[in-house]
Order: structure tokens, then C-alpha cells, then sequence
């Protein structure tokens, strides 16, 4: 019997997109001898995803679907499909086709050799402006820098994991998973890929820089506690710097020079006040999280699937 092979597409608002996707992938099976099973989550989408991904689950037996009751985010719907893929090693890729289906056997290649992860880096993106570009460059280095990873810039939600790395990840009770990162972080034999994204076929981009910046904290803090350090070394260089005041105050007074000041004083407190605040909040953004995550509550809802439907049918 053929090996297995799981897709995961989350997909939120892709309404136009699920045909073509669906259509293209077959194309690429069909010259594969590999059975194939896609799982579409629909993110709480406000069009007719649903109604897309329901129909094409009642007519062709390779596509299942999982529905969350409301939008959860990206890496949530990541994270329904990985906990109900089944197959011999799930492949993860966005479903608005900027993640070519025609990768795919190269990775299932590279998986047959005996790699654990296959990851993909896009070469060049047609669609991102110069801002954008820099600004996820800069989020890249800063990551690496924080988290010891070593993450590749442009490395997207686009990769294939064997089965015993994404059981291993499954098995992992944390809430806010950052895929990016925590499967660098797994180890085991990796290999990377690269591509030149397509671009968008419908719909637009559901970034932006608003999500961008909460997805870059969610992904540092989630993966390092080197912010805290750092406020923890920047209030021992400071306070070292100020004892430097102390001989200049005491040579002022033994001289008689009166020590005049108000507008160092108002700068200092408010430089200073603005980093108490600003090292306050890197705190509370843990303490936020550490909140969340022991209030237990469910990483999403599913609202419906056909899982539930097709097992009783088969
Ligand atoms: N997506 C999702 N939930 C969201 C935002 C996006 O499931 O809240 C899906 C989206 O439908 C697409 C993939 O994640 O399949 C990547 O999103 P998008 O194309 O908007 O991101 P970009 O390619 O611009 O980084
Ligand atoms: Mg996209």
C-alpha cells in the first residue's frame, strides 16, 4: 500500500482559492505513488470557505476539513491540523497557492533519504514591498539573536515533518506554538529548500504590520526569556554609570559651584521613567502569558468537521 501523506492548509477567507488549490494538487499526485489526504481549518472565514471545503469533502475522500468556531490565528489552525493529520508525514502550506504544490515531491524526496523536516526558504517575494521586507529581515535577525535558533529569512509555514517529529510536537502541552521556531528547536536531520513564491492568487495578504509586530513578540517571547536579562544587565549599567555623578557632585560642592540643573533632571526622569515602564512591560507580556496559559483553556474550538462524519461513513 502507498505511504501516506498528510496536507494541512489553514485557511481563512479563501473562498476562491480552495478549487484551484485542490485542482493542483491533484495534478501533483496524480504523477506521485503516494496517497494523499488534505485537511483544510478554516479559521472562522466570514465567506464561503466553509461551504467550499464542506462540499469538497462530502464529494472526493482526500480532503477533510476542521472549522473553528471564530478566527484563531494562523498557527492555531496549524495546530488543529497537525493534532489530526494521520498520515506517514504531514506537509504544512498556506492555501492561497504562494506555496507552489509542484515543492512537493522534492520534499517528499528529501524525506525518503531520511530527513525528519523539510523546510522551504522563499527566494525572492514579488509581493512584499521594500518596508516590509526590511522589517521582516530586521525580525529575523533579532529572533536569531534572542533565541539561538538560527532561523533562515524567509523561511515560511511551508515544510514537511515525518511523523514522529510532528507526534513529538503534538505531545507538546503549550498554547502559543510558534511552528517557525519550535521545529528548528526539535533538531533531528533537517534539510532546507529553496523556491520562488508565486504570487497571491485571490484575496489579499491577512498581514499586517499590526499582526506582523504581535506575531514577532509572540514568537521572541515565546521562545526566549533574553528580554528579561537584558532589563536585568541595562539596570546594572546604569546604576554603575550613575555612581560616576558621586566625584563630580562632591568636587562641585568642595569648590562652592552651586549645581544647577532642572534640565538634566527633567530629562533624566523622563528617560529613566520611560525605560521602568517600557522593562515593565517586557514583565507583564510573561506574566500575561504565564496567565493565559494556566487558565487552561482549549488552543481553539472546532466548531465542525468531517473527521466526525467520515468516520462513521467508512
Ligand atoms: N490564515 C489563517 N488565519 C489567519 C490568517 C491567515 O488561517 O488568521 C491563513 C491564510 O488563509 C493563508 C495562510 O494562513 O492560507 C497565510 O496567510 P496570508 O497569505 O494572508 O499570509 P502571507 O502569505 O501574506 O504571509
Ligand atoms: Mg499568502
Amino acid at each position: 500500500m502507498p505511504k501516506l501523506i498528510s496536507i494541512v492548509v489553514p485557511v481563512y477567507n479563501e473562498a476562491n482559492n480552495i478549487v484551484p488549490f485542490l485542482t493542483r494538487i491533484h495534478e501533483v499526485f496524480s504523477c506521485l505513488d503516494y496517497d494523499f489526504k488534505i485537511i483544510f481549518c478554516n479559521d472562522g472565514s466570514e465567506d464561503d470557505t466553509l461551504y467550499q471545503i464542506r462540499r469538497l469533502a462530502e464529494v472526493d475522500e482526500c480532503v477533510d476539513f476542521i472549522s473553528f468556531s471564530r478566527n484563531f490565528g494562523q498557527q492555531k489552525a496549524i495546530r488543529a491540523g497537525m493534532e489530526h493529520a494521520t498520515g506517514d508525514c504531514v506537509i504544512c502550506m498556506d492555501g492561497d497557492l504562494q506555496h507552489p504544490p509542484e515543492l512537493i515531491p522534492q520534499m517528499i524526496d528529501k524525506w525518503e533519504q531520511g530527513y525528519d523536516v523539510v523546510y522551504t526558504i522563499r527566494k525572492e517575494n514579488k509581493e512584499i514591498g521594500f518596508l516590509k521586507n526590511l522589517t521582516s529581515k530586521m525580525f529575523y535577525k533579532i529572533m536569531n539573536y534572542m533565541s539561538d535558533l538560527n532561523l533562515n529569512y524567509g523561511e515560511a509555514d511551508f515544510r514537511l515533518l515525518s511523523s514522529r517529529v510532528a507526534e513529538l510536537i503534538n505531545s507538546f502541552p503549550e498554547k502559543n506554538l510558534y511552528y517557525r521556531a519550535i521545529v528548528k528547536w526539535v533538531g533531528f536531520r533537517q534539510v532546507g529548500i529553496e523556491y520562488f513564491p508565486d504570487i497571491r492568487r485571490s484575496g489579499k495578504s491577512k498581514y499586517n504590520y499590526r499582526t506582523m509586530t504581535i506575531l514577532a513578540i509572540e514568537g521572541i517571547t515565546s521562545f526566549s526569556i533574553k528580554p528579561l536579562t537584558f532589563a536585568t544587565y541595562l539596570g546594572l549599567l546604569i546604576s554603575t554609570l550613575s555612581l560616576l555623578y558621586i566625584p563630580y557632585i562632591v568636587f562641585s560642592l568642595y569648590n562652592n559651584h552651586p549645581i544647577s540643573g532642572w534640565a538634566s533632571v527633567i530629562f533624566s526622569v523622563a528617560l529613566f521613567g520611560g525605560l521602568i515602564l517600557f522593562m515593565l512591560g517586557i514583565i507583564g507580556v510573561y506574566l500575561g502569558k504565564m496567565y493565559m496559559q494556566q487558565k487552561g483553556r482549549p488552543t481553539y474550538i472546532v466548531e465542525e468537521t468531517s473527521l466526525v462524519w467520515k468516520k462513521q461513513l467508512y
